[in-house]
């Protein structure tokens, strides 16, 4: 991050405007509403600088800028047509360390303005670190339009119980779940919708409750067992967005991106569990164990997986022992790797023309074979995807033309599938293994093999390097 984002108290402190034109106006009705001590300085006041004044909101100094202006200053905004002007009013600012905006003048400014979405006591603030003004104005629209106006009564509520709650439930864990269930509740859709008063006695009754519930008994945890998709944090679905918000553990997987982490409550605990090609960091059985014994501490953990957890993720085993020790789960399905990387190489996994089914198999490599039924893999109109398939390829291929299949059948090898380093690699089964050497491909990769592949040429939309 290149700045820090602060929302400053600035109510009864000194700030300065220099400047007395339109843009000028309305900094300083911005720092008035936040109750700013204002002072305009300006040579010449626009019609609604004046009035700003008229109405005692702020002190106009008519004359020109000089540096006794900023003195004991707690802010700083020109807004001025003069150059000159600008620049020393950052200069000297600059020098006594108070925070300076200069309008449409990054280079001289310590501090930006954000674009504010204002539901008060809500604020949201936009910033593309000035980059571009006109992407920031999409956001605020976004945004504008999915925050219910009456998001300020429900603020105002939940505040009117904030030090009652503290009180009435000690522990911060058994709060954050009070609020969380309060939120996850009838409560806002009832006060979006008018009806504070009964979101109120709400609260109250889930507040009484909540104090005869937790009296003496812990908290019980749960797992979600969370497909997080091929890669593309765009993938995530619904529910695994959400889950990842409230988990207070999480578990997750070599596949896993960094920026899909980004995603998940950032106070929660993130323990890597990842496990590379026969570089077994945490062993399986070691994995099932640690979901129980976190999830009967009470905690709320998630367990994160490339893909869907169902497909080659072992999740079945995770959840066997879960279910044993009587731990309540969910299970959110994802994007398994094959569907993603195959929409983002452009090849349709089934066609009525050319495959009238797909099938999904490990290229895992034992004692140096793929042991597969070969022989049911090599019929005509079948799409083949294997996964961990990378150091298998060279087997891979050659089994399927020892038990038949054309050696001039397509083939894609997509690596990191999904993501800003996908790479897509085509050729036939008898040129693919020299293909990859060459672009030395490297895992994660995705093999797919069929007739399907040749229509990528019209379908590429995800344009990666080929
Ligand atoms: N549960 C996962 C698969 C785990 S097995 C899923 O449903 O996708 C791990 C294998 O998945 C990797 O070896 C690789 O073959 C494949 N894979 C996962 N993500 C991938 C990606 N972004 N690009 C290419 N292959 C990927």
């Amino acid at each position: 991050m290149e700045r820090l984002p602060i929302f400053l108290n600035i109510r009864d402190k000194r700030c300065v405007v220099v400047g007395g034109g339109p843009v000028a106006a309305r900094k300083a009705e911005l720092l008035q509403r936040c109750g700013a001590e204002l002072e305009i300085i300006a040579e010449h006041a626009c019609d609604d600088i004046q009035s700003i004044c008229d109405a005692g909101k702020a002190q106009l100094h008519l004359e020109s800028f000089q540096e006794k202006h900023i003195d004991k200053a707690c802010l700083i905004i020109a807004a001025t047509d003069s150059e000159e002007t600008n620049r020393l009013v950052s200069e000297l600012a600059r020098i006594q360390n108070i925070p300076v905006n200069v309008v449409d003048q990054p280079d001289l400014c310590t501090f930006i303005l954000p674009a504010i979405v204002d539901r008060s006591p809500v604020l949201v603030a936009i910033s593309s670190g000035g980059s571009s003004p006109v992407l920031s104005r999409k956001l605020k629209e976004l945004t504008e339009t999915s925050l219910p106006d009456r998001i300020s009564d429900l603020a105002n509520l939940l505040a009117s119980y904030r030090s009652q709650v503290k009180t009435e439930i000690e522990s911060f864990d058994s709060r954050l779940r009070f609020w969380e269930g309060i939120l996850d509740s009838e409560v806002p859709e009832l006060v979006y919708s008018g009806n504070s008063s009964k979101a109120n006695e709400l609260i109250k009754t889930k507040l009484e409750h909540s104090r005869s519930d937790s009296v003496g008994k812990p908290l019980t945890g749960e797992v979600y067992l969370v497909g997080a998709g091929p890669g593309d944090p765009d993938l995530l679905t619904l529910r695994a967005l959400r889950l990842m918000h409230k988990a207070d553990i999480v578990l997750y997987d070599r596949l896993v991106s960094e920026e899909i982490m980004k995603k998940c409550r950032p106070d929660a605990e993130k323990i890597y569990v990842g496990k590379a090609r026969a570089d077994h960091a945490v062993e399986q059985e070691t994995i099932n164990q640690m979901l129980v014994r976190l999830a009967k501490d009470g905690n709320r953990v998630l367990r994160l997986k490339g893909g869907d957890p169902f497909i080659f993720g072992r999740g079945g085993e995770e959840l066997e022992s879960l279910a044993e020790a009587g731990i309540s789960f969910q299970i959110v399905p994802g994007i398994t790797a094959a569907s993603g990387c195959a929409a983002y190489a452009g090849i349709p996994l089934t066609h009525r023309d050319h495959s009238q089914s797909v099938r999904f198999l490990t290229g895992h490599t034992k004692d140096g074979e793929v042991p597969l039924d070969w022989d049911t893999l090599v019929i005509e109109q079948q799409t083949l995807v294997f996964y961990m398939g990378l150091v298998g390829l060279p087997v891979i291929c050659r089994e399927l033309i020892s038990h038949g299949k054309n050696e001039s059948t397509p083939i894609a090898v997509i690596q990191q599938g999904t993501t800003r380093n996908q790479k897509v690699v085509t050729s036939t089964l008898k040129e693919i293994v020299t293909e990859v050497d060459s672009a030395q491909l490297k895992a994660p990769t995705m093999i797919i093999i069929g007739d399907v592949v040749k229509l990528r040429d019209g379908l590429d939309w995800y344009k990666t390097e080929s």
